[in-house]
């Protein structure tokens, strides 16, 4: 009976009653509070005055391919790519999207052929991130459809594939799995920044995802950004945008524009701020402290495992270390409903089975719970 309420539950589903009671640790949800404390700390750097006046047209750019871009976010965006060197960001078009959640969805508009005889299929190697299915199947499209594990597909067809690196819920960096020359890739890089991984390269697809709400933990602004290379592919995003929301918040943007300035300005204008505070150097130490911590719980038994990375150079930091992801993809050893075990123990996580794997395994989050206050 159970599992069929878990089955059933979506990722966004509220937790508030178990939350209520006491002693309950929720770490189901990938919700950044952690990085509250830092922008608070960060006082008026960041504060942004909008008069009344402001943003009354729809229009940000008209000469712009995305013309509902604010311009001033599009070049913190560009700004920001270059001093961290994720992402390549010349011959690329940038859409922005209500979140990278409708951009995932213009994405799959834009590149399923509009007059095929069935719908494509979209795949993605699991663990995947499990609103994947229920974002690509809730509208039942006739244009796409979710298709599962991308290493189990094996039709001779054109595809779709999800690329997520590092991969929620593991962590791991990839790159596409399925072994055929029909495919597209979207590659999600939500997490491509060096407080979660080493930046090894700066990536060069064809189609980027990127949001605020991982990088600096701004969930609530709903912004994301795809740096898309053809023109034809960029457009049919932005019709798509069009067509469901007739652009994008513009203070959303230029509340971004602002945060992504100053986390930018934190590590190239170090002078204005105190020891400490460069965004990536802050985040990269709460990041290892929590995954030190859980390491630390985890060898203490005999009851779990977590998954090892190998240490790669940050071209951006300089430094060697080991992926730090945002969740932790945590196997019990013994139980083979983690999620149940843990959940008795009064820690909420979210098993396996929604990201396409056991129930041997479960998710929690590291990025969700603020951090407490230190003693001053
Ligand atoms: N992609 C991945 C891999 C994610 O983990 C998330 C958030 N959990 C998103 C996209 C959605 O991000 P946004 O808040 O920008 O919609």
């Amino acid at each position: 009976k159970r599992d069929a309420h878990v089955a059933k539950r979506t990722p966004l589903e509220t937790k508030a009653p178990l939350k209520a009671l006491g002693g309950v640790i929720d770490l189901d949800h990938g919700d950044p509070t952690m990085y509250e404390r830092y922008w608070r700390e960060m006082g008026d750097k960041t504060t942004v005055l909008i008069p009344g006046w402001k943003f009354i047209s729809y229009f940000s750019d008209v000469r712009s391919l995305c013309w509902f871009l604010e311009p001033e976010f599009a070049n913190a965006i560009i700004r920001l790519h270059k001093l961290v060197g994720n992402a390549v960001t010349e011959g690329r078009y940038i859409v922005v999207g209500t979140g990278s959640t409708q951009l995932f969805q213009a994405v799959l508009y834009a590149i399923s052929p509009p007059d095929a005889s069935e719908p494509i299929s979209v795949v993605s190697a699991a663990p995947f991130y499990s609103s994947y299915p229920l974002i690509t199947d809730f509208l039942k499209s006739g244009l796409y459809k979710w298709a599962g594990d991308a290493r189990k597909f094996k039709k001779d067809k054109p595809y779709i594939e999800l690329v997520t690196s590092p991969n929620n819920p593991d962590g791991v960096t990839r790159e596409a799995v399925v072994n055929q020359n029909q495919g597209i890739l979207i590659h999600d890089l939500a997490y491509y920044w060096p407080q979660y991984t080493p930046i090894s390269s700066p990536a060069d697809h064809d189609i980027m995802l990127f949001t605020v709400s991982k990088s600096t933990g701004h969930a609530g602004m709903r912004l994301g950004w795809a740096l898309v290379r053809d023109q034809e592919i960029a457009k049919k995003m932005t019709e798509f945008i069009v067509l469901s929301t007739i652009g994008v918040s513009k203070e959303s943007q230029i509340r971004a524009a602002k945060i992504l300035q100053v986390v930018a300005d934190s590590h190239e204008h170090r002078g204005n701020f105190k020891e400490g505070e460069a965004f990536f150097e802050h985040s990269y130490n709460l990041m290892a402290k929590r995954w030190k911590q859980l390491r630390d719980a985890v060898e203490k038994n005999d009851l779990f495992t977590l998954p090892d990375f190998s240490r790669g150079t940050c071209n951006f930091s300089q430094r060697a270390f080991a992926s730090q992801p945002a969740f932790a993809w945590l196997k019990c050893r013994e139980v083979e409903d983690c999620e149940s075990f843990l959940r008795y123990h009064k820690i909420i996580t979210r098993s396996g089975r929604h990201f396409g794997e056991s129930a041997n395994y479960a998710t929690l989050h590291l990025a969700s719970p603020s951090p407490s206050p230190s003693p001053s």
